[in-house]
């Protein structure tokens, strides 16, 4: 196999990483390749077996080209400053695409590096399942997000609260740049190497930066808008990442480190599925004001670079930063609007879909299954859909659509475009990832990820995998860290 690397990190100043290699496996063994980005990537690998991918995405197979590094950066995990780093992350390397784009190749659970502290550097392979199917998930449901290449298990047991089979993920991500690698540079570095970096962010991510009057205040600007588009779309499906600490937040907008996050069920904004997140600070509805509190960390980690006087620094930051709420509110009406068949919102919609959202909260209703409700009615076998609040919403619903002039037809492609049919619900996923370890077969994991991508075009509805959970167990569903 060959790889078109072109590597750039390893030519910043060398603070930012260390040079390390994966550690090689025991017996590695293939469970899930993902063909069609390898093709996307530019990567043919048809002419390798099994074993041979196995021995490349597992790191025992070394390459000349690679880049083999670590990367440095720390971040505020709930709230707290803490120094981190790749732990059990290695860059390959950066990936040319044949369509001229450039990707990370990153093994995650391939050993220990000079950032592990006292982890292991590995990852159980459930864990590393679970994030091929919930990042490729979110990509299919066109949310930016790291993708997955391949998953290979070891053959070697990783100790967590019980032992479990480890695996290498090779995630794919346009960089792995983190707020908290802005952290990281303003804490432990020079502003020289800080400048350095930032124009190397922008050079990588927001080439229509250069040459700005203020570079650093620019592209504070540019990952709001990033920010927003990214965390409204985790609105609009019901997805919660679990743990936003700064630094699982990157630079260039893609959702990144799949830990404890899930998709919501019923709606309730106050869902927290992480088992570490007891106060509910990553909760769902809590998410956009995390976004701001990291973007914060962000700007204040670049105030050398906004202006030589800090105070007129800060109040230049502050000015970009309460912009936020109101980037953020647009375009949060804006995409519920959508949810019910609306282009243009106006503050009569607005009114209308909180009407609907507090039935939903009030009567446990399914957040997804309530707009396929809408757009397909009497598909949800649900009573809770008869009630009379929710046909007289439906008439207001009606009427105003009416009112706006808009067709029928019109307002169903857009809430086709906007509400997804399949999420990759806990007790979907738990069932695939337990098929998986019992048959050793990847059928239902392929069959899932087969209906996720026709979220927004299914023509016939496939109601076995858009059932929440029925269980109390499995509504008290929790993810935890022990990855
Ligand atoms: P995460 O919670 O996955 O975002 O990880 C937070 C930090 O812990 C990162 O610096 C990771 O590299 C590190 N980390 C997580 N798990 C391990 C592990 N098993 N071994 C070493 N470092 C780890
Ligand atoms: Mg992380």
């Amino acid at each position: 196999m060959k790889f078109n690397f072109d590597n750039t990190y390893t030519s910043l100043p060398t603070e930012l990483f260390s040079v390390c290699k994966p550690t090689p496996v025991n017996k590695p063994q293939l469970v899930v390749f993902n063909q069609q980005l390898a093709e996307e990537l530019g990567i043919d690998p048809k002419s390798e077996s099994a074993e041979e991918l196995a021995a490349i995405f597992s790191g025992n197979i070394f390459f000349e080209n690679a880049a083999n590094i670590a990367q440095a950066y720390s971040g505020h995990q709930f709230g707290h400053f803490t120094r981190l780093g790749d732990g059990r992350a290695v860059l390959l390397g950066e990936q040319l695409t044949p369509d001229g784009k450039r990707f990370d190749l990153q093994f995650k659970g391939s050993g220990t590096t000079p950032y592990s502290r006292n982890g292991d550097g590995r990852a159980t392979l459930r864990a590393m399942l679970r994030e091929y199917i919930i990042s490729e998930a979110m990509h299919a449901l066109n949310i930016p997000s790291s993708r997955s290449l391949a998953v290979v298990a070891t053959g070697e047991a990783v100790y967590r609260e019980q032992v479990q089979e480890g695996a290498v993920l090779t995630r794919v991500a346009s960089s792995h740049i983190r707020v908290g690698t802005f952290e990281h540079l303003a804490r432990f570095c020079s502003p020289q190497t800080l400048q350095i970096f930032t124009d190397y962010t922008i050079n990588r991510h927001y080439p229509e930066l250069i040459g700005s009057e203020n570079s650093a205040l620019s592209l504070l600007k540019s990952v709001i808008e990033k920010q927003t588009d990214l965390i409204v779309n985790w609105l609009r499906v019901g997805f919660i990442h679990g743990v936003m600490n700064t630094d699982n937040m990157t630079i260039s907008g893609e959702t990144i480190d799949y830990g404890p996050c899930a998709f919501m069920n019923t709606y309730k904004p106050e869902t927290a599925y992480s088992s570490i997140d007891t106060n509910g600070r990553y909760a769902f509805g809590n998410q956009a004001n995390i976004a701001l509190w990291n973007l914060t960390r962000l700007a204040e980690s670049m105030l050398t670079l906004i202006a030589d006087n800090t105070e007129k620094a800060i109040e230049n930051a502050q000015e970009v930063l309460n912009t936020f709420q109101a980037v953020f509110e647009e375009k949060y009406f804006k995409m519920l609007a959508s949810k019910i068949g609306i282009e243009a919102v106006q503050n009569k919609d607005k009114e209308l879909i909180n009407n609907l959202l507090k039935w939903m909260y009030n009567n446990n209703a399914d957040y997804t299954n309530t707009f396929v409700e809408l757009m397909y009615p009497g598909t949800i076998n649900d009573n809770i859909y008869l009630e009379e609040y929710f046909k007289k919403w439906k008439n207001d619903w009606k009427n105003r659509l009416i009112e706006l002039g808009i067709d029928p037809e019109l307002a169903l492609k857009t809430m086709q475009s906007s509400n997804p049919v399949y999420i990759p619900r806990n007790n979907q996923v738990e069932m695939v990832l337990n098929s998986v370890s019992e048959s050793g077969s990847t059928q239902a994991l392929e069959a899932l990820m087969e209906k996720l991508s026709t979220s927004y075009s299914a023509s016939e509805l496939d109601i076995n995998y858009m059932l929440p959970p029925l269980n109390s167990e499995e509504k008290n569903y929790k993810t935890y860290c022990g990855t």
